[in-house]
C-alpha cells in the first residue's frame, strides 16, 4: 500500500493532531504530501486580513517545522487552487486529495469546483470534518429546518454529540520517492513590510499547534474554574484566547470540549464553568451553522427590514473609533488593545460594537471590515454572526432597542479601570471613580491626573444620551 501517494490539502486545519485528512492517509499507509495552496483570488470578497496574514505566515512555518521533524514537509504553492491541485495530482501521481471541510460560501463553492476538475483525472477528492463538533448540514430541527435560535441549537448539538477521540500523528510520516518543488514562504510576503505594526502581535502570540496547546494547558491551570464570573472580565485574562487558534485550525473544537469534560470529570473544574465554556464552543458553531445555511450573513442583514436602517456614518467619527479616540474611554481601551494585540475581550467586542453601530449610526458593515483586518482572529462566521447580534439584525440577536452605555459598560466590567489604564495610558492616573468618565471628573481630579481634555485625550465624540436617542428614533422608523 505504501506505493500510493496522497495529497493532503491544508487550509484552516493547521494542526497535526485530531485531524481526519491526516489521519486516513496515515491508516492508509500511502505516501503522504502535505501541500498549503495561497490562492487570493479564492477567498471571494473575503481575502485574509494584514492580522490574519500575520498569523497564516507564522501558523505555516510552525507546521512546516512539525511536519520536518516527522521526516516530511509542507509543499507551498500559489495558484488558482483547482489548477494547482489538478496539476500537483499529475506530476505525483496521487491517487487521492484528503481535506478537511471549510464552510465559507467560497471555501465550499471551491470544494465543489476542484471535486469536478479532480473527478475528471481520476483522482478522489476525499472531504473529512473535525473543524467543528457537528456537520452544519446535519444539524437540523424537528421539521429539517436550520436553526435560527441558539438555545435550542445548543441542546440538539449538546445532546447528540459524539466527540472523536484523540488521534496522534506517528513519529514519521511516509514521504513520496520524490518531493514536488514548493515555494519560499518568505516570498509570499504575508508579513507587513513598513511600516512593521506586528510587534505586539509578536508579543502577545504564538502562533502554531504548540503555541494552541500552550494556551489551552495555561486555561484549564488557571481559567476554566471560573470561567463563568470572570469571562466578562477584560481586566484579568479570564477567558482561553484560543479564538485565532481555533481559527486557523491549530487546535481542533473537539480537543478543547475533551479537556474541559475532563477538568469536570477530574473535579479540576466545576460543572457551571465548565458548561459555560461548552457553550461558548457551541456559539461557534451556531455561527458557523448560520454562514452555512445562510452564505449572505457577512454582508446582508439576517432579518431583511434592517436593509432599510437609515444609518448616518461620519467619517470623522468611524475614524476616531478606529484609532481608539472616541473620548469614550471603554471603548478607545477596546480599539487600542485591538491594534495593538490583534484581539479583543468578547464584552468589548460588543461595547465597541454598539458604539459605532448605535451611537455613531454606522452600519455594522463598516465595523466588520476593520474588524476582519484587524482581528488575529478573523472568522467570517463568528464575525459576521457578532456583528449582526450587535446590531440587532442577526438571527437571535440581542434587540437592536438595547443599547450598551459605554460609563456604566466600563464600570461594571472593569470597575477598578485597571483595563483603561493599560489601553489608554493618558488616563492611567485617574481614580476609578472618575476613570469610565473624565469629562465628569472636577478640574483638580483632572490636573492632579495630568488629564487635559480636548488635548491629551479627546472629549466625547458623541453624546451618548442624545446619539441613543437618535438612534431609537431611527429603529422607530423601520416599523413605519
Ligand atoms: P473564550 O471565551 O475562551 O471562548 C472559547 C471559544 O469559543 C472562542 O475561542 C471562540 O472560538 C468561541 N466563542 C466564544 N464566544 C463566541 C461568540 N460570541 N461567537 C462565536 N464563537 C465564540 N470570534 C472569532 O473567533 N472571530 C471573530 O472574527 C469574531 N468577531 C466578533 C465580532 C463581534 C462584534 C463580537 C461581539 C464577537 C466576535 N467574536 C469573534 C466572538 C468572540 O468575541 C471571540 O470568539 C472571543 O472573544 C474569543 O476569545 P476567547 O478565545 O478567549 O474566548
Amino acid at each position: 500500500m505504501t506505493e500510493t501517494t496522497c495529497i493532503v490539502w491544508l487550509r484552516h486545519d493547521l494542526r497535526l493532531a485530531d485531524h481526519g485528512a491526516l489521519a486516513a492517509v496515515v491508516t492508509a499507509g500511502a505516501r503522504m504530501i502535505p501541500v498549503f495552496v495561497l490562492d487570493e483570488a479564492a477567498d471571494g470578497a473575503w481575502p485574509p486580513g494584514g492580522a490574519s496574514r500575520w498569523w497564516l505566515h507564522h501558523s505555516l512555518a510552525a507546521l512546516g517545522k512539525a511536519l520536518a521533524d516527522r521526516g516530511s514537509r509542507l509543499v507551498l504553492r500559489r495558484g488558482a487552487t483547482t489548477e494547482v491541485l489538478a496539476a500537483l495530482a499529475e506530476e505525483t501521481g496521487a491517487a487521492a486529495i484528503t481535506c478537511t471541510r471549510c464552510y465559507e460560501p467560497a471555501a465550499v463553492a471551491l470544494e465543489k469546483a476542484l471535486k469536478a476538475r479532480l473527478d475528471d483525472l481520476g483522482v478522489d477528492l476525499k472531504r473529512y470534518g473535525g473543524g467543528l463538533l457537528a456537520e452544519p448540514d446535519a444539524v437540523r430541527t424537528k421539521t429539517g429546518e436550520p436553526y435560527r435560535v441558539y438555545t435550542p441549537f445548543w441542546r440538539a448539538v449538546s445532546e447528540r454529540l459524539v466527540v472523536p477521540r484523540a488521534w496522534t500523528p506517528p513519529e514519521r510520516f511516509a514521504a513520496p520517492a520524490k518531493w514536488p518543488k514548493s515555494e519560499r514562504l518568505a516570498d509570499w510576503r504575508l508579513l507587513p513590510s513598513k511600516p512593521d505594526w506586528a510587534a505586539g502581535l509578536r508579543e502577545a502570540w504564538t502562533p502554531g499547534e504548540a503555541g494552541a496547546a500552550e494556551r489551552l494547558a495555561a486555561f484549564l491551570d488557571d481559567g476554566l474554574d471560573g470561567y463563568a464570573e470572570t469571562r466578562n472580565r477584560p481586566d484579568i485574562v479570564g477567558t482561553s484566547r484560543l479564538s485565532p487558534h481555533l481559527h486557523f485550525g491549530e487546535i481542533s473544537p473537539a480537543a478543547c470540549w475533551r479537556a474541559a469534560v475532563r477538568a469536570r470529570e477530574t473535579g479540576e473544574a466545576r460543572d457551571s464553568h465548565v458548561e459555560t465554556f461548552l457553550k461558548e464552543l457551541v456559539w461557534r458553531e451556531f455561527a458557523h451553522h448560520l454562514l452555512f445555511n445562510w452564505p449572505t450573513l457577512p454582508e446582508a442583514p439576517f432579518r431583511p427590514e434592517f436593509a432599510r436602517f437609515p444609518w448616518s456614518p461620519d467619517e470623522a467619527q468611524t475614524e476616531a473609533w478606529r484609532r481608539g479616540r472616541t473620548g469614550y474611554p471603554i471603548v478607545d481601551a477596546g480599539m487600542r488593545e485591538l491594534w495593538a494585540t490583534g484581539w479583543m475581550h468578547n464584552r468589548v467586542r460588543m461595547i465597541v460594537a454598539s458604539f459605532l453601530i448605535k451611537d455613531l449610526g454606522v452600519p455594522w458593515q463598516t465595523g466588520e471590515a476593520w474588524f476582519w483586518d484587524t482581528l488575529v482572529d478573523a472568522d467570517l462566521a463568528n464575525n459576521a454572526a457578532g456583528w449582526q447580534w450587535v446590531a440587532g439584525s442577526g438571527a437571535d440577536a440581542a434587540p437592536y432597542f438595547r443599547i450598551f452605555n459605554p460609563v456604566s459598560q466600563g464600570t461594571k466590567f472593569d470597575p477598578d479601570g485597571d483595563y483603561v489604564r493599560r489601553w489608554v495610558p493618558e488616563l492611567a492616573k485617574l481614580p476609578a471613580s472618575a476613570i469610565h468618565a473624565p469629562w465628569t471628573a472636577d478640574a483638580a481630579t483632572l490636573k492632579a491626573a495630568g488629564v487635559v481634555l480636548g488635548r491629551s485625550y479627546p472629549l466625547p465624540i458623541v453624546d451618548h444620551a442624545r446619539a441613543r436617542a437618535a438612534a431609537l428614533e431611527a429603529f422607530a422608523s423601520l416599523k413605519s
